[in-house]
């Protein structure tokens, strides 16, 4: 039995392992990578709504940024949202991923409660560097 080489990692696998060269990590990355807007549900309906998501609320609607725009879903589809322009929320791109990092929670925290102005100086202010500079006759000869 001869092995092949997944062209994505360049790793070895069984022959019915591969499909179209690649393992399945690799297919599952190239798949996220691109083309997953129609296998996920994200068609011509959702591209439509998403335009006009933008088109009626033309800013993120958690940093106001007018750039860089993407529609979402409120509700992911995943957990039975519906393509409606009320589950749909305008962020922009850096919005939109650190969401995908930190979760929906803290930008819906960080929406509703700002944290006071000065809140972080207060630990930035000052540092007290110990023990820099120490050698230059600071209190060890009489
Ligand atoms: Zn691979
Ligand atoms: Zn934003």
């Amino acid at each position: 039995m001869s092995l092949k080489t997944c062209c994505g990692c360049f790793s070895n696998f069984a022959p019915q392992e591969l499909t179209g060269g690649r393992c399945l990590d690799c297919r599952r990355a190239k798949e996220r990578a691109r083309g997953t807007r129609t296998s996920r549900g994200y068609d011509n309906d959702w591209l439509r709504l998403s335009a006009n998501a933008i088109a009626q609320h033309p800013y993120c609607s958690n940093c106001r940024s007018t750039e860089d725009l993407t529609a979402d879903h409120i509700v992911p589809k995943s957990k039975g949202g519906r393509n409606v322009l009320s589950n749909v929320q305008v962020l922009c791109r850096s919005c939109n991923s650190g969401k995908r990092e930190g979760g929906r929670d803290r930008l819906e925290a960080s929406s509703q409660r700002n944290p006071p102005p000065g809140f972080r100086e207060k630990q930035r202010g000052w540092s007290p560097a110990p023990g820099r500079d120490g050698g230059s006759g600071h209190g060890r000869n009489p």
